[in-house]
């Protein structure tokens, strides 16, 4: 994958096998987005600034997921506050993702949150899917309790304009691909859902208890699960 402009950390020598990649799962190829940075994540995971911000996530049915999303004027006085709000509520729900109809708001605006990148895109575009799929476990905020398998491209480029319409273009790779996908489809008004070929391949996440980690069909904690998954 290119991965100009993007800071690869080196991998250390004692990594265990718990620890995380290093490399950005989703990098910045072209132009420099706005983005939920360190001092804007701070001040917007803060629990007050939660209870003031976050909404609840609209749910599978609820019609505003379901259509495609509208073109917003390219204000940040505007568009800022709703992104506030969408960050809000992910967090509070523990996502890597959300896309603005999942708080009621039927826009093409998304956050893309793997790896913490915090790119905010508008009008995001697929422009890149490679041919090598990868089977993943994947979950939607607005599917509360489930996830799914389902074959995504491994690799993937997305073109979008930020919050006051300078165009760039990011791509992703594995999960990264994954989440720049899922929310794109968020604002065509599809659900990872509507991408299943059977219900078969939908699973429901397990109850968790506290101080006992229980493992789901894919050895991950249900709190893994979530996190690693919902978008
Ligand atoms: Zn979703």
């Amino acid at each position: 994958m290119e991965s100009e402009g993007a800071v690869v950390e080196p991998d250390d020598d004692d990594d265990g096998p718990d620890s995380q990649p290093h490399d950005p799962r989703v990098v910045v190829t072209k132009g420099s987005p706005w983005t939920i940075d360190r001092g804007r994540r701070e001040r917007w995971s803060a629990p007050a600034f939660l209870t003031k911000h976050a909404v609840e996530v609209r749910q599978v049915g609820d019609p505003v997921l379901h259509a495609p999303g509208k073109k917003p004027r390219l204000d940040k006085k505007e568009l800022e506050p709703m992104v506030q709000r969408m960050f809000a509520s992910m967090v509070e729900a523990h996502g890597i993702g959300i896309a603005a109809q999942q708080i009621g708001v039927p826009l093409r605006v998304i956050i893309i949150d793997v790896d913490e990148v915090g790119i905010v895109a508008v009008n995001p575009e697929v422009d890149y899917e490679s041919a090598e799929v990868d089977e993943m476990s994947e979950g939607c905020l607005s599917v509360r309790g489930l996830y799914g398998m389902l074959e995504r491209p491994l690799i993937a480029r997305v073109t979008a304009v930020d919050i006051t319409g300078k165009k760039f273009t990011i791509e992703g790779e594995g999960l990264g691909a994954q989440c720049m996908l899922h929310e794109t489809d968020h604002t065509n008004g599809v659900l990872y859902v509507d991408r299943l070929r059977t219900r078969k391949d939908l699973f429901p996440v397990e109850p968790d208890e506290p101080g006992e980690p229980h493992l789901s069909v894919s050895g991950h904690t249900r709190d893994e699960m979530e996190r690693a998954t919902s978008h």
